[in-house]
C-alpha cells in the first residue's frame, strides 16, 4: 500500500512552548501564565536538558525522530518575554541537537508591545525570519477589555519594527466575537490589518471556554470581563464571512479555516499539523506525533503543571493510533484545508473499503451542505467551516472497517 501520499517521514517541524504572559486574557484557557522573570532561565535549561536526552527517548518509544528540521514555531504563552540571552541559548540548543535547512521557516510569536529590541536583534541572528503577532483586535478598547496590554499604535509600529529588523514574514491574528465588537469595528479592524500588508492573517472565531475567566463569567450570568457583551453566534458568523471575502480581496486568500496567506506564504509548519507530518513539541503542554517504523503514528504530550514540568517534561507513554483513528484523522484534518481532501490519495493509504465505509457519512454532510465533491476532493463549504466541530464529530461516530 503506498503510505507516501500523506505520511512518510521527512524533515521533522519543531514546535516550541514559551508559556510566559504578561497578563492573562480572560478568554484564554491555555497552559500559560503570570510567572517572575526567575522561572524563565529556569525553563530554557529544562528545555535545554529535554532536547539533549529526546533522541534517546525516541529509541526507547520505538519512534522515528528525523535530524533534519525545516521548519521550526516558538509559541506559547509569548516568546517574545524570552530576554536576548535566553533566546540565543534556546536556538543554539534547537541547533545543536537538530539540522537545520537553510530555508527553514523560523516562527515566533509575540504580543504587541512585549518585544525588547535586544530581543528582537538576537531572533534576527538566530535566523527567526516570521513573526506572529496576537493582535486579536486594532480596536484600542476592544484589546484593552479582554486584557491585551497594547493599542493599534503600538501594534503597527511593531510590525514596521521586526521588518526594519529583517524580518519579512509577518502573521497578523484577530478574532471575530470579543465583548464589544460590532460590525463595523470588526471591519475596521480588518482595514487596519490589510493597509499593515501581512504576508498571512490568521482569524479565530470566538470559542468561550468554560475554563476561561470569561466562560466562567458567562456560565455565572455575571457582568465581569463585558461578559453581557461577547456578540450572538449569527454576529460573529457573518465577521467570519466579512473577513474570508475581504482578505481575499486584499490577495489573502484562505487556505484553512482560520488562515489566509499570499500565495508561497502559507505557514509550512502549521501544514505539517493538517498533512500529518511528524513534528515535535518541546515545553509546557507541547504535543508530538512521530511515526513508528512501520510509518504509524505516534502522539504524546508533555506536563501542563508548569512546577511539575521544571522537574521533568512527564512525557506521557506514547498513544500509537489505529488504522482507524488514522483515516478519522486524515479526513477531519485533511478537510480543515481548503484544498480539502483527495479521495484517490485517501484510497491509496487506507484502502477502498474503509474509505467508502465514510460514504454515508459524505452523503448526509453534502445533503447538509456542509461539503462539496468536486472531482476527486471533498471540501468543506462556508457552512461547513462555520460549523466545523460538528462536521469532525460526524466522521468520529462512523464506525470503520479495517482492511
Ligand atoms: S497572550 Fe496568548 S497565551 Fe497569553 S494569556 Fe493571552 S491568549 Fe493566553
Amino acid at each position: 500500500m503506498d503510505r507516501s501520499a500523506a505520511t512518510a517521514t521527512g524533515p521533522l517541524g519543531l514546535y516550541v512552548s514559551i508559556p510566559f504572559c504578561r497578563s492573562k486574557c480572560t478568554y484564554c484557557n491555555f497552559a500559560s501564565g503570570v510567572f517572575p522573570a526567575s522561572y524563565f532561565e529556569r525553563y530554557v535549561e529544562r528545555l535545554e536538558a529535554d532536547l539533549r536526552v529526546i533522541r534517546k527517548q525516541a529509541d526507547v518509544w520505538g519512534a522515528e525522530l528525523p535530524q533534519r528540521v525545516d521548519s521550526i514555531y516558538l509559541g506559547g504563552g509569548t516568546p517574545s518575554l524570552l530576554p536576548s540571552e535566553l533566546m540565543r541559548k534556546l536556538f543554539a540548543a534547537v541547533r545543536s541537537e537538530f539540522a537545520i535547512d537553510p530555508d527553514t521557516e523560523i516562527t515566533v510569536e509575540c504580543a504587541p508591545g512585549q518585544l525588547e529590541d535586544t530581543t528582537l536583534e538576537a531572533m534576527a541572528k538566530c535566523g527567526v525570519n516570521r513573526i506572529s503577532f496576537g493582535v486579536q483586535s486594532f480596536i484600542d478598547d476592544e484589546a484593552k477589555h479582554t486584557g491585551r496590554l497594547h493599542t493599534r499604535a503600538i501594534a503597527l509600529r511593531d510590525v514596521e519594527r521586526v521588518r526594519a529588523a529583517g524580518v519579512r514574514r509577518v502573521n497578523l491574528d484577530l478574532i471575530a466575537g470579543l465583548p464589544g465588537q460590532t460590525q463595523a469595528s470588526w471591519r475596521e479592524s480588518l482595514d487596519v490589518l490589510c493597509s499593515a500588508k501581512p504576508d498571512h492573517a490568521s482569524v479565530y472565531m470566538l470559542e468561550v471556554d468554560d475554563d476561561s475567566r470569561l466562560g466562567r463569567e458567562i456560565g455565572a450570568g455575571g457582568l465581569k470581563y463585558y461578559a453581557p457583551q461577547v456578540p450572538a453566534d449569527d454576529a460573529i458568523a457573518e465577521m467570519y464571512a466579512e473577513a474570508v471575502n475581504l482578505l481575499a480581496a486584499h490577495g489573502l486568500p484562505q487556505y484553512e479555516i482560520s488562515n489566509f496567506a499570499q500565495a508561497g506564504s502559507e505557514s509550512q509548519h502549521n501544514l505539517k499539523y493538517w498533512l500529518r507530518k511528524p513534528y515535535l513539541g518541546l515545553g509546557l503542554d507541547a504535543h508530538s506525533m512521530l511515526q513508528d517504523h512501520a510509518g504509524r503514528a505516534l502522539r504524546f504530550a508533555t506536563n501542563d503543571e508548569l512546577e511539575l514540568f521544571l522537574e521533568s517534561p512527564g512525557w506521557d507513554k506514547p498513544q500509537r493510533l489505529t488504522r482507524e483513528e488514522e483515516l478519522e484523522e486524515a479526513w477531519f484534518l485533511g478537510l480543515r484545508l481548503n484544498t480539502g481532501v483527495r479521495l484517490s490519495a485517501l484510497r491509496a493509504e487506507f484502502g477502498e473499503k474503509p474509505v467508502r465505509s465514510f460514504d454515508p457519512v459524505l452523503a448526509g454532510l453534502a445533503a447538509d451542505r456542509l461539503i462539496e465533491r468536486d472531482g476527486d476532493r471533498v471540501r468543506l463549504t462556508l457552512a461547513g467551516r462555520l460549523l466545523s466541530n460538528e462536521v469532525f464529530g460526524r466522521f468520529l461516530l462512523e464506525p470503520v472497517s479495517a482492511e
